[in-house]
């Protein structure tokens, strides 16, 4: 019998959803993070369950063939990426497996192929968007970088690998600020203090870049200065004060104060602009969202004819890409001020042909349809983790489109809607994933469904 705190050698078969490594003991499973697939390691147990144990890595006696040395010396601690040790290719493997292990166990799907995930050219520096906590460390020297797991520990980095490279310059500029005028950063415990967070954004097609300081408070000692030194970097384009004076986890308040340039960047994705505001939900990953939504367009195969609805349709990203091939698109969010966004761009980009209502889809299409009968050739999804709501399947179901797009940042959840939608009239005809988000577990998935008479 294992007791915690002994040492033993594993051999790690494969890889759970989270990014752990997972490895069997006589038969007994153990999940041991920061081990990957192919490894042989020395592992200490943390914790027996009935059924399973949890172990630390202490070190890797044989390394697998897919293991890499991570990149950042923050990995482990950060918690942002699981799979900082597993090779590029590996990853697109690992996520390949998962969509299908859940299409078959979730799904019930029997004859799934391993889908193709389609990756980055390079996966380093891909998100255009970072927000920084900024604090004081334990000998009151100010520090800005990322929370720690599952903790408000800020570890100072200033360069993460998956952000910008303009990010490093516009934090140390703003960090030698405050130094020099002595200017706090926010303590949450005892609230005071002012700088709270700096959110950066930069648009990979236009290399406009925002700075956006999120105070307590409303004014930052000598901004003119700090405002003349950010200047200084190219493609500089918007700075703003973000006004949160509450006592709050949330990052952003509801008041933004331009500084300098515009309140807004602009950038672009496949032919359509977007205005992005600091408080705009804008794709992390613009360059393998156009991929996706493409994929997505593909799916949709329009002729020019059809009437699309695009529901949870957030800005409206893949509504603007459809109605360039369609008739009319219909699209539905729950955030007005996503909608509000979605509109200006549609109008930013002269497009004429699409209607944006704010509510929620399994409210806003039933009702919908009941009372105006309204019709669809094509439906699109792309709904957050948790998936769609049953009321919206089933108003998708009761309106018989040809064709049903299901973009999903969950496969798990996809797979249960699939599912419903198969036992009603729908053939599964594709899946393919495509990689957002590299050293991390997660993964996006479009899929085309055609009803099974058309
Ligand atoms: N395709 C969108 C992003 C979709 S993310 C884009 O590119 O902008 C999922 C979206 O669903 C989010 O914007 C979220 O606000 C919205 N949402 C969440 N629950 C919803 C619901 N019940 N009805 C409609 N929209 C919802």
């Amino acid at each position: 019998m294992m007791k915690k705190n002994d040492t033993f050698i594993l051999e790690i078969e494969d890889m759970g959803v989270g990014g752990e490594g997972i490895g069997k003991l006589n038969g007994f499973p153990f999940f041991v993070k920061d081990a990957v697939v192919g490894d042989t390691i020395e592992a200490k147990v943390t914790k027996l369950k009935k059924q399973y144990g949890y172990a630390r890595l202490m070190k890797v006696i044989k390394p697998s063939k897919v293991r890499c040395k991570p990149r950042c010396a923050y990995a482990k601690m950060c918690g942002g990426c699981q799979l900082q040790a597993l090779s590029y290719e590996a990853q697109l493997a690992f996520k390949a497996k998962k969509i299908q292990n859940n299409l078959m166990r979730i799904g019930g799907f029997t004859n799934i192929d391993r889908p193709k995930v389609i990756g980055m050219e390079d996966p380093w520096r891909y998100r255009n968007k970072a927000q920084f906590p900024v604090g004081t460390d334990k000998e009151g020297n100010l520090v800005t970088g990322f929370y720690a797991a599952r903790s408000h520990t800020i570890i100072p980095c200033t360069d993460c690998q998956l952000g910008v490279e303009e990010n490093k310059t516009i934090l140390e500029k703003i960090l030698s600020h405050m130094q020099k005028y002595q200017i706090p950063a926010y303590d949450e415990t005892t609230r005071h203090g002012l700088v709270r967070h700096i959110l950066i954004r930069k648009g990979f097609f236009t290399n406009e870049l925002m700075v956006c300081l999120i105070l307590n408070g409303k004014k930052l000692k000598a901004m003119e200065e700090l405002v003349t030194s950010l200047q200084e970097i190219p493609g500089m384009k918007s700075i703003t004060i973000n006004v949160n004076t509450e006592n709050t986890n949330v990052i952003m308040g509801a008041e933004i104060i331009p500084v300098f340039g515009q309140a807004y960047i602009t950038d672009q994705i496949g032919d359509i602009r977007y205005q992005i505001s600091p408080l705009s939900f804008y794709q992390v990953n613009p360059i393998q969202t156009e991929k996706l939504y493409r994929l997505a367009l593909e799916y949709a195969d329009l002729k020019g004819e059809e009437t699309v609805w695009d529901l949870y349709c957030g800005i409206g990203t893949i509504s603007l890409f459809l109605a360039q091939k369609a008739a009319k698109v219909y699209g539905v969010e729950i955030i007005p001020e996503a909608i509000e966004d979605a509109r200006r761009n549609a109008e930013l980009n002269q497009i004429g042909n699409v209607t944006f209502y704010v509510g929620k889809a399994e409210e806003v299409l039933p009702e919908k349809y009941k009372k105006e009968g309204i019709h669809a050739d094509v439906i699109v999804v792309d709904p957050p983790r948790k998936g769609c709501d049953l009321a919206a399947l089933e108003t998708m179901i009761q309106m018989q489109p040809e064709r049903i797009v299901y973009v999903s940042c969950d496969s798990a959840t996809l797979a249960r809607d699939l599912k419903y939608l198969c036992e009603r009239g729908y053939e599964l005809l594709k899946v393919t994933g495509c990689d957002m988000f590299g050293w991390t577990v997660h993964v996006e998935v479009a899929c085309c469904l055609q009803r099974k008479d058309s």
